[in-house]
């Protein structure tokens, strides 16, 4: 509880604290949350993380989300019928378990309690929960989101009753949102606000409640239907795009899969038991190996190259790229950060960063991925001469490099199919830089220009001539 001007709330909340638990039943006040919103914890039979087939990215993707929560959620695009859904929900079934402070609605840390907490103060032993996986409905409401005061309560009886929101549940979880880019605006807000304090706050009347909620974002759409607000889609740490394979033994697999799962889930779900183990296994091993990684001042200044080089906004996509290479070393079983580690990083961390142009393909183009990753200094030899030139010697030292685009634009210029009454329509030669911002004209006006006769032009001060507009002596 926090800023309690009025004396009387201030009453109502101190009463909360020694009524936080079961009293509201007590005062009749609805109490679904003993019960908690709908949340997926390990739902029996549902289909394994480790059965998906054909997306390879998107799983790892997951999983360095849930190596290092500080990644900062990712964002899964793809067109409908790719199953993104059900790789998002199956994840849960791999994450361990959280140590919580039993009967703390706020997912308390027994090691850490938040000193703040609603519901605290705590003192005892924590007790493992499963990992919540909790879904925002995009039409979802704001009490529904954030919590609920009910104030009549604290008028009427002396208590103020809080009932925790989908971000309380969240905390320490993950935070799903299918159809992202479909969330209303106001919902946009609480959780941009959310995710920049790692809080939530509900207030009313003077009445406040705050607690911790720090979750892993992941939001699957699909971008026919709309695109995200650009503040929003930053708030992402990775992004992948999902494509259904074109490949016909990968498309076989994943509908054997599928079928098998059907006719018998238990059997399907039995099945992979042991790489279900091994994967949470391996999970569980990375977050103890996070915090002894080595991020190298060569692979930090790798990362600075190839996020320089892709001229991405700001240096968000630099940091989430430093952490999701560590992530990616410890998810490897290494302690130094590796060529293999920034390159994993930068395809999920940097494809929706970079300034595109509109026909762009989505994600990141291979090719200049891997045209970054030559022409930076690798993170092995941080004592090497940090002269570009790969492999083969071509590497013209200081000189700008050709750009892809030129050699792309010369190469086609030939191939045109009718090479006389072709217009050579000059291809856009490499960057076109975008628009900046629209802005407001603003009207600049300066009081007392002068001393002459209001006109249709401005004043005038001298004696000498005639102000523009003005009526002549020699003119009736
Ligand atoms: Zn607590």
């Amino acid at each position: 509880m926090k800023k309690v001007p009025e004396a009387r709330a201030s009453a109502a909340v101190r009463r909360v604290a020694v009524s936080r638990y079961g009293v509201p039943a007590v005062a009749g006040v609805d109490t679904r949350s003993t019960k908690g919103p709908p949340m997926r914890a390990a739902v029996a039979n549902s289909f394994p993380f480790t059965a998906v087939v054909g997306m390879d990215e998107l799983q790892l993707a997951l999983a360095l989300a849930a190596i290092s929560p500080a990644i900062g959620g990712v964002l899964i695009r793809g067109e409908k019928g790719t199953a993104k859904s059900t790789a998002v929900r199956a994840l849960t079934e791999i994450l361990p378990p959280v140590d919580v402070v039993p009967g703390c609605r706020f997912s308390c840390d027994p090691g850490r309690p938040d000193p703040t907490c609603p519901d605290g103060p705590h003192t005892g032993d924590g007790e493992p929960r499963a990992a919540r996986l909790v879904e925002l409905p995009v039409g979802a409401t704001e009490d529904r989101v954030l919590g609920s005061l009910h104030l009549e309560k604290a008028l009427a009886e002396g208590i103020t009753a809080y009932e925790p929101g989908l971000l309380a549940a969240a905390h320490r979880g993950l935070l799903y949102v299918d159809e992202v880019n479909l969330l209303h605006d106001h919902l946009v807000d609480v959780l941009l606000d959310a995710a920049a304090m790692g809080r939530a706050t509900v207030e009313r009347d003077g009445v406040s409640v705050t607690h911790p909620a720090r979750f892993v974002l992941v939001g699957t759409m699909n971008p026919e239907e709309g695109e995200l607000r650009p503040q929003l889609l930053d708030r992402f740490g990775l992004t992948v795009d999902v494509v259904a394979s074109r490949d016909p033994a990968v498309r076989v697999e994943v509908m054997r899969a599928r079928l098998g799962y059907e006719a018998d889930p238990d059997a399907f779900v039995a099945r992979y038991d042991g790489p279900q183990r091994e994967l949470a296994e391996r999970i569980v091993k990375a977050r103890d190996l996070l915090t002894e990684v080595i991020l190298t001042d060569a692979a930090l200044r790798q990362i600075a190259e190839i996020c320089a080089s892709f001229d991405v906004d700001g240096m968000r996509a630099d940091l989430v790229t430093a952490r999701t290479a560590v992530a990616h070393a410890a998810w490897s079983g290494r302690t130094v950060v590796e060529v293999e580690d920034v390159r994993a990083a930068a395809k999920l961390a940097l494809p929706h960063r970079r300034r595109r142009n509109p026909f762009d393909a989505p994600g990141l183009d291979q090719d200049q991925l891997e045209e970054a990753i030559n022409n930076s200094t690798p993170p092995e030899d941080p004592d090497d001469d940090p002269t570009p030139g790969g492999p083969d010697g071509s590497g013209g030292g200081d000189a700008p490099a050709e750009s892809p685009e030129t050699d792309e634009s010369a190469a086609s210029t030939p191939s045109s199919p009718d090479g006389e009454d072709a217009v050579p329509g000059p291809a856009p030669s490499g960057n076109v830089a975008g628009s900046s911002e629209p802005y407001k004209a603003r009207l600049l006006s300066v009081q007392t220009a002068g001393a002459g006769v209001a006109g249709r032009r401005s004043r005038a001060l001298t004696e000498v001539g005639r102000v523009v507009g003005e009526r002549g002596p020699g003119r009736a």
